[in-house]
């Protein structure tokens, strides 16, 4: 019976670079200026429904002591048991059909939210709407909340959070109050890499690796990435000596996890792509950069981030690998003529 599946308990999640949004948001509140919908722009891949529901105990604690929640007035109490009855949280669905995540929130998920933002409030608090990823609402979505982000309703705060602001309609977002939620200055990254038990050598590495993304850079420690990385550059090195073919270098590589493979390749290009237009200082600038070079290879990393998205078959996968890696080796074959 479906009413025996347990799902896990969604907890908060608190990490040091979200306090200036918090504050904003919270400074805001004190002032009664709390607008009714707000869209958050998620910078980093970060899991928004931790930060979401650390966000909605703060707002909703009747005790809080700066941005944490007190954990036990009955507000937190009931959003740790996930049961606020003024709290109503919209994200994908998992479809029982395709037996996968649904790839959209479907216009019904947002009818529902509307139907909730008119109900009477339980307790004399705001009552809180979230939608996470906004970015997956689907077009009959977005147009059925419309009217909703745009007549506010008194005590309801709509919360809009994303990864992605330039996918949601225009329509939506110039009716929220837009915040960000930045990505960590790098010494408040390093220092929490460390407190994660990274080495500080590793962390400043992995860092780098993450493009600055903290709990990135923790997953590809995780997942040994370095490794990978290292693993790469030899092969990749005898693959354009032609010691080895096309087909064992992608062989190789898709033995990793596909996130992985994706975000090697694009460092790989990025670093050429530096490297053939003669701007890497660390490279030695070169004296006669390639234009023509620079050009195939800015292009190459378009080509790559559309290819490499596709993650559902992996015989699919391998062949756009094989194919953008050729590309590469000819554009690097071809600058050095
Ligand atoms: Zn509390």
């Amino acid at each position: 019976m479906d009413d025996d599946i347990e799902y896990e308990k969604i907890q908060p999640v608190y990490l040091p670079w979200h306090k200036p949004l918090l504050d904003r948001i919270l400074s805001l509140k004190q002032q009664q200026r709390l607008p009714h919908a707000i869209l958050i722009d998620l910078t980093s891949g970060e899991d928004g429904t931790e930060f979401i529901w650390h966000l909605v105990m703060l707002v909703l604690c009747t005790d809080a002591a700066d941005v944490i929640p007190c954990g036990q007035c009955r507000s937190c109490e009931l959003m740790l048991a996930n049961t606020y009855p003024d709290f109503f949280y919209v994200s994908l669905l998992y479809g029982d059909k395709r037996k996968k995540m649904n790839r959209d929130i479907k216009i019904e998920q947002t009818r529902e939210l509307i139907h909730q933002v008119h109900l009477t409030r339980h307790y004399d608090n705001l009552k809180v709407v979230a939608i996470y990823p906004a970015e997956k609402m689907n077009i009959a979505s977005a147009n059925s909340l419309l009217k909703t982000v745009e007549e506010p309703v008194p005590q309801v705060l709509i919360l809009l959070v994303t990864h992605n602001k330039g996918k949601l309609p225009i329509t939506i977002r110039s009716r929220c109050q837009i915040l960000t939620l930045d990505q960590p200055e790098k010494q408040v990254a390093l220092d929490w890499l460390l407190e994660q038990g990274m080495r500080a050598e590793e962390s400043e590495k992995y860092l780098e690796f993450a493009g600055g993304d903290p709990l990135l850079a923790l997953k590809l420690k995780a997942q040994g990435y370095a490794g990978l990385v290292d693993d790469f550059k030899q092969q990749f090195a005898r693959y354009l000596k032609n010691s080895i073919d096309i087909t064992t270098l992608a062989t190789g590589l898709i033995k990793f996890d596909v996130g992985l493979v994706r975000l090697l390749v694009k460092m790989v290009i990025n670093a050429y792509c530096y490297q053939l237009s003669g701007l890497d200082v660390s490279l030695q600038a070169r004296k006669t950069a390639s234009k023509a070079a620079a050009r195939e290879i800015f292009a190459l990393s378009g080509q790559a981030e559309r290819q490499l998205m596709i993650e559902e078959n992996n015989l699919n996968f391998q062949i756009q690998l094989e194919d953008l890696l050729i590309s590469l080796k000819q554009i690097i074959k071809r600058s050095k003529d």
